[in-house]
């Protein structure tokens, strides 16, 4: 882009003052620029921090009642703040697994309780059964073996 075009005052004080403004300006845009990225980093730690403590709440949930499964976090809420990993039972077998939610190919904002109906048993699915999985927890790291399909 072009600098902007700024005819020059006539006077040598208007001038002067002009120039005084425009450094002024310059210096202001840098300032907040960066309270701009402090603030936003702020935010952000908050939000983890906000997504974590949903994460633990569902986790409670599931650990005392195993229900409701609905509401949930969503998928990029459990990476945003690295329970990464979804413990799961397959409903039939009982066949537990883990879930790399990272790598999942959903949507970010799929809800967590929504996989329960979509992940599939290896080992029914070769029985050619298709049942729900039982949600079990969100974790920082796996736990069991890769079974899920
Ligand atoms: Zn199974």
């Amino acid at each position: 882009m072009a600098p902007k075009y700024r005819p020059t005052p006539l006077s040598g004080g208007d001038r002067k003052a002009l120039a005084k403004e425009l450094g002024k300006a310059r210096a202001m845009a840098n300032i907040l620029a960066i309270r701009s990225a402090e603030t936003r980093a702020k935010g952000e730690a908050l939000i983890q921090q906000a997504d974590k403590l949903l994460c633990e709440s569902w986790n409670e949930r599931m650990w005392s009642d195993g229900e409701p499964i609905d509401p949930s976090p969503t998928i990029d809420q459990a990476v945003n703040c690295g329970f990464t990993w979804l413990e799961i039972q397959c409903a039939r077998c009982r066949t537990p697994s883990d879930v790399d939610l990272a790598a999942m190919k959903h949507p970010p904002t799929t809800f967590v309780h929504d996989l329960a109906s979509r992940l599939r048993c290896r080992k029914c699915a070769k029985a050619g059964r298709r049942p729900s999985a039982t949600l079990l927890q969100l974790a920082w790291q796996p736990r069991h073996p890769r079974t899920e399909a």
